[in-house]
């Protein structure tokens, strides 16, 4: 086992083979420029960031989200276009405690548009549209997902052991709802959600009732199509492209 390096700003510490400083200063450089980019999205966190990184060998397999850490293989050190991971976590910083029992996690199909949305302002990422497809050509192949996906809605993963797709199908939904808010309501809606609930906590129904009130748009159907029942995997299936799906 390699003996580990150290490299830390104030609120980051990346842990890094020593042979791969240069990559650790990109990943120490990513967390800074992504808590920045967030900070600004969604205000200010309220509390000091304590990241910690941690480079792994490449065989390990990526893991995110270790308790207080940011696991990533040494790929993501090695290669420019890899911070996804990294990106995904840290937008975990400014989620309010879900206090859904047992929960959809909608932060995680959040974390998951948020962190390629990262990726594509602070990397110029290109793949945004490409992931978009890929991700409604798999949720509705028979063969690549579970056959629940058609009648459960997304409200009701938690219940049903489904979460695994609240990545992708949150993916979608945080999509298709930033492509009809742009960023300015997207990002102040979100935000005030956060800012509002960082203690107490939500659910997910509040996040729905939040942002209809907070970006004055009607979003009665699109939470009912996207969220309330799986209206969204009919319309998918027959081709609707998914920003279209919950708007008039
Ligand atoms: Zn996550």
């Amino acid at each position: 086992m390699a003996e580990y390096a150290l490299m830390s700003r104030p609120g980051v510490r990346v842990y890094y083979f020593p042979a791969d400083s240069a990559g650790a200063r990109r990943v120490l450089e990513g967390a800074a420029r992504g808590l920045a980019l967030l900070e600004r999205w969604f205000g200010p966190l309220g509390t000091d960031p304590d990241i910690v990184v941690m480079e792994i060998p490449e065989m390990w397999g990526s893991q995110a989200s270790l308790a207080g850490g940011i696991i990533q293989t040494a790929d993501a050190f090695r290669d420019a276009g890899r911070l996804f991971a990294l990106y995904h976590e840290l937008t975990h910083l400014w989620n309010a405690p879900d206090v859904d029992q047992p929960s959809a996690r909608w932060n995680e199909g959040l974390a998951t548009f948020l962190s390629r949305r990262m990726a594509r302002v602070l990397d110029g990422w290109e793949g945004m549209d490409e992931a978009v497809q890929r991700t409604a050509q798999h949720l509705v192949d028979p063969q690549a997902s579970p056959p629940q996906i058609a009648s459960v809605p997304f409200l009701d993963y938690g219940d049903h052991g489904l979460t695994d797709l609240s990545y992708r199908v949150g993916f979608l939904m945080f999509w298709a709802l930033h492509a009809a808010l742009g960023d300015e309501r997207f990002d102040g809606g979100l935000g005030s959600y956060y800012q509002e609930n960082r203690e107490r906590g939500g659910t997910f129904e509040a996040l729905m009732e939040h942002l209809e009130a907070r970006t004055s748009t009607a979003l009665d159907e699109f939470f009912r199509d996207w969220v309330r029942t799986t209206a969204w995997h009919d319309r998918l299936r027959s081709g609707t492209p998914p920003e279209a799906i919950g708007l008039r």
